[in-house]
């Protein structure tokens, strides 16, 4: 099973916000993370465990940062995000409500399908909302 198919929105979450959080000289607080995740620095904690478990976050003094494979699904889960986003707004959904039906599929969907559901899209550069997408990876890596 591919890396984002084991994982929580709420864990990806948390990885959005690390990521905005983080800075070159310090890492994401549980206080911060815990705030942007609108709960309770425990409940906040139990959505790191498994993040830092599976190498996508290193935690150093109670601080967490992305590790580059941290960095990297989170990439992965925007393509599969809004991807999903075009296909459901070219089957006639509203602008709000691809964002809804992407979320129901952009975990569960293998980088091989989205891949195939982007060509199938003709490899759009920008979701409905206009938030950029990554080009395709044309290594057949299959990671
Ligand atoms: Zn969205
Ligand atoms: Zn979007």
């Amino acid at each position: 099973m591919e890396t984002l198919q084991q994982l929580t929105h709420r864990q990806v979450e948390a990885l959005r916000i690390i990521a905005t959080r983080q800075s070159e000289s310090r890492g994401a607080s549980l206080k911060e993370i815990a705030s942007g995740l609108r709960v309770r620095p425990p409940s906040a904690l139990a959505h790191l465990g498994p993040l830092e478990e599976r190498g996508l976050i290193s935690r150093f003094r109670g601080k967490s940062r992305l590790t580059s494979r941290g960095a990297a699904c989170l990439e992965e889960y925007r393509r599969h995000h809004r991807v999903a986003e075009s296909l459901f707004s070219r089957a006639g959904l509203s602008v709000e409500a691809t964002c809804r039906a992407a979320r129901e599929v952009d975990l569960a969907l293998s980088h091989r399908t989205v891949e195939k559901i982007c060509a199938a899209e003709g490899h759009p550069s920008v979701c409905p909302h206009g938030a950029p997408i990554a080009p395709c990876r044309t290594s057949g890596k299959a990671s």
